[in-house]
């Protein structure tokens, strides 16, 4: 087009900074043939404005802005001409500066995850921190905040307080506090994620809230631990009669259950009434024997017998006369544990060697559990269970017969066969050397092997963990059994958590429903076997050894996880996940467990410790 050009456009001297409540001015000149059509573009502005236009060589459009509104920051303002030649245009973006300021917090709702949404605003962009009850929430995996995008709301951002698993320990007051040169602003908002499980008058019940102080500062109330007792008491006599209702109802329906062994039918409330009773001293062990109708073992200067699965099981006798204790390999909750020698135990040998595990300050409470714990271990008989022979009870100590494993627990096992076994000085046994992957494959297919069988009976033994494991030789190779049914708490106490006196909690090998509601079932040993499972590719680290006790609960009950081992091979911490699966229903079965671990033992994966 002959004669004509372009408008060409030019905001002069801008300055787009302005505190809130400020004035700006914009000047746009315009050049082009024809005279261009010049306006400006101010949509959805909401400051007040005046335009003004001045004529001279070139057009001027001035665009006067008052009182500025925070609202207008970042909004576009464009100078647009147009001729005949075509358009031209040049934008400027508001940046006004106020102080940061909250719009919206509200209360914690679920969403995908639980959210505790926000808007805030500010410019400088503000800075944003949370407390919860009035201390400073650090941020990390299991709470963290996250931004929404959203292109057209200005500065304001949008976003999440993401709460991970949030449990009761997690209810409370959560506080956004903004902030930037200008000013801040803070607002508090309330998070409920559910009740606390813990029945507040029940002083075995009561796990406290992680705090800072040590764990021995956690004091009993002694008018609520009497009031407790009295539950208890209450609850305890409720679940005799409970238990006995449920074993005449099992066996008038033709299960042959008289040990109280066909767990699952009663695991519910039968599981929460025994914790009153007595809690976990040996594992899933059966009603008491004073309850009379229960037990259908009868006394006799021999055996104590029983029926179970239509057969007979009676528990040996031992004279002691036939016993040669040799020395000392343990000490026990119960007592001191003794290498020894046994006469008359097996026709194809005269002696055997075997471990004697006394019983000291024998109680009529002790015995009863003393034959108690006689009675289940007579029933476990399975080859990777350590093998019971029998009792002694001619005079004092009490005394239990087991094979001897001569390599000791597998907690002290793993530990001589690690990398740090040089500096136990505890090592008496002559190193073998690190343990090898086919070697660790090897020792959890037989504790899975035991478990299964365990799992079988609807056993639960709530206290799965290396220090429960015993090792022995095979031959060439190791044998390990599972050996222990909750009589370990003395030596390795610290793996135990004391809550309201006497009751000891092995937590780091708990679940989430264990801690919180005390539920223990198959499932729940699922998760132990996956602890144990860790032990072994740590060589019997203790879980969460760099947590206190208090510590390690929240973390488990967050729904953390224990770190993969550097030794572990992706198909192994493929299985401790399964095991660690927060549903219990969701965690893999001990079956598919020891099948997938029999296979790796096969045929080991090759490993690579690329981690460390
Ligand atoms: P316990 O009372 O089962 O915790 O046993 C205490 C310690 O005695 C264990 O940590 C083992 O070192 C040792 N011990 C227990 N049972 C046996 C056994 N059958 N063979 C060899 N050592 C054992």
């Amino acid at each position: 087009m002959e004669n004509c050009t372009v408008p060409n456009v030019a905001i002069v001297h801008a300055i787009t900074k302005v505190q809130e409540g400020g004035n700006l001015t914009f000047l746009c000149q315009v050049t082009g043939e024809p005279m261009p059509v010049v306006r400006w573009r101010t949509n959805k502005l909401l400051s007040r404005y005046t335009v003004q236009r001045f004529w001279g060589s070139t057009l001027k459009l001035e665009l006067q802005l008052w009182n500025m509104s925070s609202e207008d920051n970042l909004h576009n303002l464009t100078c647009e001409a147009e001729n005949r030649a075509g358009p031209g245009e040049e934008k400027v973006t508001l940046d006004i500066e106020f102080p940061a300021k909250i719009i919206f917090l509200h209360n914690a709702e679920q969403q995908h995850h639980w959210c505790v949404p926000f808007k805030v605003d500010g410019n400088p962009e503000p800075t944003i921190r949370w407390l919860f009850n009035g201390s400073d929430l650090t941020e990390g995996l299991y709470a963290y905040t996250q931004f929404i995008p959203d292109s057209d709301d200005g500065s304001v951002k949008h976003g999440c307080l993401f709460l991970n698993k949030p449990t009761h320990l997690n209810n409370g007051l959560y506080t956004i506090i903004v902030e930037n040169r200008l000013g801040m602003d803070q607002a508090t908002a309330t998070g409920k994620f559910m009740d606390n499980p813990f029945d507040p008058f029940d002083p075995e019940g009561i796990i406290p809230v992680p705090t800072n102080k040590s764990n021995e500062d956690v004091t009993e109330n002694l008018e609520s631990r009497v009031f407790g007792v009295s539950v208890a008491v209450g609850l305890a006599v409720l679940a005799c009669t409970f238990l006995l209702i449920m074993v005449l109802i099992i066996n008038k329906c033709g299960q042959q259950s008289k040990f109280g062994i066909h767990r699952s039918s009663v695991l519910g409330t039968e599981d929460d009434l025994a914790v009153s009773l007595r809690f976990m001293n040996f594992g899933a062990s059966p009603p008491s024997s004073d309850d009379s109708g229960m037990s259908s073992f009868v006394e006799n200067p021999q055996y104590f017998c029983g029926i179970f699965k239509d057969k007979d099981m009676c528990v040996q006798h031992i004279k002691r006369q036939d016993i040669v204790l040799k020395w000392e390999l343990g000490e026990g909750a119960f007592g001191k544990v003794y290498l020894a020698e046994c006469a008359n135990l097996s026709p194809d040998s005269d002696k055997m060697l075997v471990a004697i595990k006394t019983l000291k300050d024998a109680n009529e409470s002790t015995r009863q559990d003393f034959q108690r714990e006689a009675e289940l271990l007579t029933v476990l008989q399975h080859q990777n269970i350590v093998r019971f022979y029998g009792v002694c009870t001619d005079g004092e100590p009490l005394a239990m017969v087991f094979e001897y494993m001569r390599h000791g627990d597998l907690n002290r096992f793993l530990r001589a066969h690690g990398p740090d076994a040089h500096i136990l000085e505890e090592v008496k046994m002559p190193p073998l050397g690190q343990l090898t992957l086919p070697q660790m494959l090897h020792i959890a297919a037989q504790i899975a092997s035991g478990m299964v069988y365990l799992a079988s009976l609807h056993f639960v033994h709530r206290d799965l963990a290396t220090r429960n494991c015993l090792v022995g030789d095979m031959g060439e190779s190791l044998m390990v059994k599972i050996g222990d049914f909750g009589m370990s708490r003395d030596i390795y106490s610290t793996d135990y958590y004391r809550v309201g006196g006497r009751t000891m909690l092995p937590i780091r090998w708990m679940p989430p429903e264990s801690i919180m509601y005390r539920k223990f079932t198959t499932e729940s040993d699922i998760w132990s076997f996956g602890v144990v499972l860790w032990e072994i590719f740590t060589y019997g680290k203790q879980p969460w050894y760099q947590l206190s006790n208090s510590e390690a609960i929240e973390c488990i009950t967050q729904g953390r996880e224990l770190e993969r081992p550097h030794t572990c091979p992706k198909e192994v911490h493929g299985l401790m996940q399964g095991c660690w699966q927060r549903e219990p229903q969701q965690r893999l079965v001990i079956k598919d467990i020891h099948s997938r671990l029999l296979a790796l033992v096969k045929s080991p994966p090759i490993y690579l410790d690329i981690l460390g």
